[in-house]
């Protein structure tokens, strides 16, 4: 089998569920909006200052970690700083040859200069809007759902299920909780889940990082998670080939797993690409997707963490393929137009590839 390449991954199409909006700024836009607003960066030459991103997440120190967040959400606390870091991650990921994603972020993170929660989510979607249309004009077509992110130390999450749901018609096709995992169980937020299943809405709840199956069980038990954010602790209900309640359960109704392989190597969750338990999640036939997570702190790319899991494992592109449909199949939009991506879009391109 010849080894597929980086470029040649660029060309085929792939789906995208999991990335951050806060994560995923060009470094140099990062550069221009801080010096509009006078935020002090740690370097300010933006190559640079990419290296100190990627270098502070890979550090260890959750300090060092967190700071990233905080120069990046710094710089978008205006509708024009919102627009666009929107508008640059379409144009970046239709150029990484990104067909459909979901990014999220918090709304509620965004509030420091005055913004009202909608003018937030406008602003975004405005961004996204217009970076889409810029893309198709250069003949790179995406389509983008945003994912309205609650932090799970904080109380808002029933204020942001409603905002997401007021929205649902016009860009947010789902709603998610983040931050960290220990000490602040999904049931904290029980009565925001339970209205979105009341409003028949979908979200995903980040569980399984870096704690372990009772978060998992308590996304999918207690809050009816339709998708696990990584999930990738249910390793730790699997002893060889054998798989424990919970994790038959996970696999038994196709819940999508989320798996960030850089990010999981960057946090510590996994000790590397080669060894990360996405080897054996695709061999047992889990609903695995392959997703960023955050692309500035990890230095990366959908098209890069396909190349890594390539070369790590042997993959080629039917198991490329398969993760995209895998991702596809477990997207927010409709069915009809998840359908019409998989079989006008993904698979004729792929069935071109494996001849
Ligand atoms: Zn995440």
């Amino acid at each position: 089998m010849v080894a597929i390449t980086h470029a040649d991954i660029v060309n085929a199409p792939k789906a995208l569920l999991h990335d951050h909006l806060d994560g995923g700024l060009r470094p140099a836009t990062i550069v221009e909006l801080a010096a509009g607003i006078g935020h002090d960066l740690p370097e300010t030459d933006p190559a640079r200052l990419g290296d100190w991103f990627v270098a502070a997440a890979d550090s260890g120190s959750l300090e060092r970690y967190l700071e990233t967040f905080a120069h990046t959400v710094a710089v978008m606390q205006t509708e024009e700083g919102l627009h666009r870091v929107a508008r640059e991650c379409a144009l970046d990921l239709a150029a990484d040859g990104v067909v459909y994603a979901e990014i999220r972020y918090a709304p509620e993170q965004h509030l420091e200069r005055g913004l009202s929660l909608d003018a937030v989510v406008d602003a975004v979607h405005s961004g996204f809007r217009d970076g889409c249309a810029e893309a198709a004009a250069q003949g790179q077509r995406i389509r983008i759902g945003t994912l309205l992110t609650a932090m799970r130390h904080a109380a808002r999450s029933q204020e942001i299920a409603e905002l997401a749901v007021r929205y649902r018609d016009t860009g947010v096709v789902g709603f998610d909780i983040a931050g960290a995992e220990a000490g602040f169980p999904p049931t904290r937020h029980l009565d925001a889940f339970e209205y979105l299943q009341r409003e028949n809405f979908h979200f995903t709840i980040h569980a399984g990082e870096a704690f372990g199956l009772p978060s998992i069980w308590q996304a999918i038990q207690w809050c009816g998670a339709d998708r696990l954010g990584h999930g990738v602790r249910i390793v730790d209900d699997i002893t060889g080939s054998s798989l424990g309640r919970l994790a038959s359960y996970v696999r038994d109704k196709r819940i999508p797993l989320e798996l960030c392989p850089s990010s999981n190597v960057q946090t510590g969750a996994a000790p590397s690409i080669a060894e990360h338990p996405i080897g054996l999640l695709h061999d047992l036939r889990f609903r695995v997707t392959v997703n960023t997570d955050n692309r500035l702190m990890s230095g990366t790319s959908m098209s890069r963490e396909m190349a890594l899991l390539a070369e790590a494992f042997g993959w080629g592109w039917s198991e490329l393929q398969w993760f995209t449909i895998n991702a596809m199949k477990s997207a927010f939009i409709p069915y009809d137009e998840r359908l019409a991506i998989i079989n006008d879009v993904i698979k004729p391109a792929y069935a071109k590839l494996l001849t």
